[in-house]
């Protein structure tokens, strides 16, 4: 650990992390070290290592690691190597900024306390409230949720919180941009016996930063390679614009063809272009769905169910849309545009190449992004790789080509034409107009199989008021 000259604060970085080649040698509880082995979990990673210690013994945290680098882990192992199973009243609560989030950080809890007699629960919004009462009145010690939805239980007293001690924040940037500071700090005044707060952001502005002075006790600073593209396991390309008449769209369309990734996620910077192409790539033939904030809960969580069932190839989405939710299974992240804002880069990319797996990260630049683009890589200290662009004959080649064969495959599926259609086929060869009628067919098949189901997968599947110090432990 070194100290921070000018705040006094220890921070832990790579370079002084101590080494930790077992899980055994983070002094776990047993119960914890047995779930993890029976969870697959080989080998603790770099935030999982430098948290421990720290948090089982007791400290504030503020932790500055990727997204995917096994920072759930970090906090559950210690949270529950400390718990005290015969109580039941929540001694821990964590908060996340969407219901997808609060989930997954549940999931992971539940996947290795299964020798600890945890009871625990998930709260979050969009759902009736009966069997999260359930749950609460049968007493729990931990509880993850959203800001909202645990605030709401709070207000109607089916939620005690007067015995928590250990409170996370988890994406605690995210949260704020989801419009939570306020509901935040409430549940901080809530949390009377609070002695310990372990805060996990990606980035720290100035709202958290205000927060950590307000409610944490000397936290200790773990900055794990936050403003660091993991070069390791992402892959950083750009294909230009080169053709002066072309678009953006068909770009992507170039793209898409000669990278031909078994599922990729498609952010743009707005709405309104999710929108215009997700319709540009249905139409021509590609499996693409929207991923919107206009979308309902519901129809939000239906999509990425379907993306991870491979049941859709690609997801055109906004950062606000994508945020918190778990899309690691995607090889691919492709940037219709640089972001306008270079740490969102840095979510994006983040979420492919998950732990052990590679991800490519591709950008689309027209002449006008080249700025941005450098300012990205001199930021992060990328390295880029350029790749050529098809030019619009050989994407147009392989468009057809990829169509021919889709369409043959449909021939294997539906073998008998009736005689007819067979009649009609050969007259519009015979036809002087038999490319546009040919052309127009193809249009309208396309738009019509953009609207049917899909029937087999096509990507790989796989408190204290303010100003009050609060009571602490130490
Ligand atoms: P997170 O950063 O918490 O979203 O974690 C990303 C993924 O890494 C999750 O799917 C975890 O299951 C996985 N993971 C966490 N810890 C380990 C570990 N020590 N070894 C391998 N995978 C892990």
């Amino acid at each position: 650990m070194s100290t921070d000259g000018t705040s006094g604060l220890s921070t832990i970085t790579p370079a002084n992390l101590p080494e930790a080649a077992s899980f055994e040698q983070l002094g776990y509880s047993g119960a914890v070290l047995r779930g993890i082995g029976e969870a697959g979990y080989e080998r603790p990673l770099e935030v999982q290592t430098a948290c421990a210690q720290p948090a089982m013994d007791g400290r504030d945290l503020v932790v500055r690691s990727k997204t995917g680098s096994g920072k759930t882990l970090a906090f559950a192992a210690p949270i529950l190597s400390v718990l005290d199973y015969s109580a039941r009243a929540p001694q821990a609560l964590v908060l996340a900024p969407t219901r997808e989030l609060a989930l997954q950080v549940h999931g992971e809890f539940e996947k290795i306390a299964g020798h600890t007699g945890l009871k625990s629960v998930p709260v979050y919004g969009g759902t009736g409230f009966g069997r999260q009462l359930d749950a609460l009145r049968t007493g729990v010690q931990l509880v993850v949720g959203t800001p909202g939805r645990v605030l709401d239980h709070y207000a109607r007293g089916t939620l005690r919180l007067d015995d928590v001690r250990i409170f996370v924040l988890d994406e605690a940037d995210e949260m704020l941009s989801a419009g939570f500071y306020e509901d935040i700090i409430q549940v901080f005044d809530a949390l009377r016996a609070l002695e310990q707060v372990l805060l996990f952001s990606a980035t720290l502005p100035h709202n958290i930063a205000k927060m950590i002075n307000r409610y944490m006790e000397e936290p200790i600073n773990v900055d794990l390679s936050t403003d660091r593209v993991d070069v390791e396991r992402i892959e950083n390309v750009v294909y230009r614009l080169t053709d002066p008449e072309g678009t953006r769209q068909q770009l992507l369309v170039a793209v898409l063809e000669s990278e031909d990734p078994g599922a990729a996620i498609v952010f743009c910077n707005t709405k309104s272009d999710t929108e215009a192409v997700t319709a540009y790539l249905t139409r021509r033939g590609f499996d693409a769905v929207l991923l919107n904030s206009n979308l309902a809960q519901t129809a939000r969580e239906r999509v990425m169910g379907r993306m991870k069932e491979g049941k859709h190839r690609l997801l055109v989405a906004t950062d606000i849309a994508a945020r918190g939710i778990d899309i690691s299974f995607l090889p691919c992240v492709i940037n219709y545009e640089p972001p306008f804002d270079v740490q969102l880069y840095i979510h994006r990319t983040g979420r492919t190449g998950r732990v052990d797996r590679k991800g490519r990260a591709i950008t689309l630049l027209s002449a006008a992004d080249d700025v941005e683009m450098r300012k990205i890589s001199a930021q992060y200290n990328l390295k880029v790789t350029e790749e050529e662009t098809p030019t619009r004959e050989e994407t147009l080649k392989m468009l057809s080509a990829r169509r021919i064969r889709e369409l043959k495959e449909r021939l294997v599926h539906d073998p008998v034409i009736p005689d007819e259609f067979r009649t009609i086929a050969q007259d519009i060869i015979a036809d002087g107009d038999a490319e546009r009628i040919v052309a127009l067919l193809v249009d309208h098949y396309l738009a019509e199989a953009a609207h049917e189901p899909q029937p087999e997968p096509r990507s790989e599947g796989h408190g204290h008021p303010s100003g009050r110090r609060r009571r602490r432990r130490r």
